[in-house]
């Protein structure tokens, strides 16, 4: 592996893993979060597989935070990055930038809706909601929003004041005034119903929002197709349809975040709102676009993008790297039929959790959609109580067992399985092992109640 020179007097860069967490602890901020008892560095990748500081090979079923869409080291995407990179590498958005250009076309392609005709480019989800905010602000004149509790939609300013977890949440002062409506999560749902009996009360309560806790007028509706940090939750058939109803009575404006459904991850549908057959007034989408490389954006309409009527650059945002790497990240995805991968292998392994769920009582809800599967567990069946100090130690045993599964939940108490689209049944059936038997190791070790 590539080792790079001295840089400086507290040391090289390495690959000894205690070493680097202790300099990690002496040098970036404590908040930055880490993986397992002993935290590992990726070395390197292949595929679906990957290999840690040490050579210890595992399974990745994360993806870099449902970012490595097609798989690690993809000599299909390497070699234009590659060509790229030695043509030029930077320029700015001053500049004419043709893969940018054919990015944006492919995007509103995909999204297949005449309304949805413009494409901005920045560098991260997070950059992307602060966009679809901005914009939604300048068309409706007002800073108001509503969103769903249990929501993530980014680590800055505003976008931390829509996300809707205060584990997340170091401030909730913002630009920016939000009003949260109860989410859409059948297995806990926030008002004590059960669907489709609930008659989707949480998405009509949408308008009690919008007549109690705004000035009657907000800008605009945020929401996640599913769920992502919040432990992939996904809303009932009807929710979005019901809630968009509502929308558009009062004029507010419908964001999709589908920074971690897009591509194809989802299996049925390229965009969840396409899934949920709902079109937003924009959509905002990164992680797995470049399939690694720092990319983000927003897709909206003619009349919202031309509401900026000041100047507007970004240094960074669709440079011709990230989209170089975007574009044959695409291709790829197409020309393999990942989607319709994620759709088959998705579903394949939704079955089977559901098989280990019979036998394990520590799993209390199994639900996702393509290869976006949430696992959530629980100490106790009836009473749901959630499984959360048991998480870390779920995660540690697979990763002895050469499997790399991320975390996540408002209990935080939820397994996410977010693996490359190119997995097969036989990684499938690896994964499906590897849970059943650390959940009969938790479960003898006295998890439930
Ligand atoms: N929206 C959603 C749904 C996300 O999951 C995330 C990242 N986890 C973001 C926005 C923010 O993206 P980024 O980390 O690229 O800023």
């Amino acid at each position: 592996m590539a080792t790079a020179p001295e840089v400086n007097t507290r040391g090289t860069v390495t690959h000894n893993a205690a070493d680097l967490l202790r300099r990690q602890r002496e040098s970036l901020f404590p908040s930055v979060a880490l993986y397992y008892e002993n935290p590992i560095e990726i070395a390197r990748g292949d595929g679906f597989r990957v290999w840690d500081g040490d050579g210890n090979e595992y399974l990745d079923f994360f993806g870099g935070i449902v970012t490595v869409i097609s798989g690690h080291a993809i000599p299909e995407i390497i070699g234009p990055v590659q060509e790229q990179l030695a043509a030029v590498s930077h320029t700015s958005t001053l500049f004419l930038i043709p893969s940018q250009i054919a990015l944006a076309e492919q995007i509103i392609d995909r999204a297949a809706d005449p309304a949805l005709s413009r494409v901005f480019f920045t560098n991260s989800g997070t950059e992307a909601n602060e966009a679809a905010f901005t914009l939604s602000a300048i068309a409706r004149g007002n800073p108001e929003f509503i969103a769903l509790r249990h929501s993530y939609h980014g680590r800055s300013f505003a976008t931390l004041a829509a996300t809707g977890q205060s584990t997340w949440r170091p401030t909730s002062i913002s630009g920016i005034n939000v009003s949260y409506v109860g989410n859409p999560y059948c297995y806990r749902c926030p008002y004590g119903k059960e669907y489709p009996s609930c008659d989707l009360f949480c998405a009509k309560d949408v308008e009690a929002v919008i007549q109690t806790a705004t000035n009657g007028h907000p800008a605009a509706f945020i929401a996640e197709s599913v769920q992502g940090v919040g432990g992939f939750v996904v809303p009932p058939p009807e929710y979005f349809g019901v809630v968009k109803e509502i929308l558009d009575r009062y004029g507010v404006l419908y964001i999709a975040d589908e920074v971690q459904t897009a591509w194809g991850r989802i299996g049925e549908a390229e965009f969840g709102w396409q899934h949920f057959g709902v079109t937003p007034d924009m959509f905002v989408f990164a992680k797995g676009l470049a399939n690694g490389l720092p990319i983000g954006g927003i897709c909206t309409t003619d009349a919202i993008a031309g509401g900026v009527r000041t100047l507007d650059i970004s240094t960074f945002g669709g440079n011709p790297i990230s989209s170089t790497g975007a574009l044959a990240n695409l291709a790829y995805l197409t020309t393999h039929h990942l989607r319709e991968n994620a759709k088959v292998v998705g579903d394949y392994l939704m079955d089977r959790l559901r098989e280990v769920q019979e036998r394990h009582p520590l799993v209390g809800d199994v639900r996702g959609l393509g290869l976006m599967i949430g696992v959530e567990l629980v100490r106790n069946r009836a009473t749901k109580e959630p499984a959360t100090a048991y998480l870390a130690r779920v995660q540690n045993l697979a990763k002895e067992r050469g499997l790399v599964i991320g975390k996540g939940g408002f209990h935080g108490n939820t397994l996410r399985l977010s693996p490359p689209l190119t997995i097969t049944k036989t990684e499938a059936d690896i994964c499906v092992r590897v849970l059943d038997e650390v959940f009969g190791i938790i479960e003898a070790e006295g998890a439930l109640t």
